[in-house]
């Protein structure tokens, strides 16, 4: 179960190391080359940039997602759940707690 662990962690550390030199070697590549001498109809700087800005898309959006459903269940977990619980597993009253309320 440890070496396990560790082994999820070591995953997600590489993929974060990716996304990371993915992002910012494409930000680098944008910024350095976006003005260049274009040779105008397939011109490989041009395509290299598409590239660039679809991968800085895809992956912004995917950790924007990620980041919504993360958010999401831990919302879920500490106050949506909990509440239903309360409320359904053990039904409290003031008769049932044989609470007198004589005043
Ligand atoms: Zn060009």
């Amino acid at each position: 179960m440890k070496g396990r662990l560790n082994l999820r962690r070591w995953a997600a550390l590489v993929t974060a190391l990716i996304l990371t030199v993915v992002l910012w070697g494409s930000s680098v590549f944008v910024f350095t080359h976006l003005s260049h001498e274009c040779t105008g109809r397939n011109c490989r700087v041009c395509h290299e940039l598409e590239i660039c800005v679809s991968a800085i898309s895809v992956i912004s959006e995917a950790i924007g997602t990620a980041t919504a459903v993360v958010v999401s269940c831990q919302i879920i977990n500490y106050t949506v759940l909990p509440y239903f619980a309360g409320l359904f597993l053990c039904p409290v009253s003031l008769v049932d707690l044989k609470i007198r309320m004589d005043d």
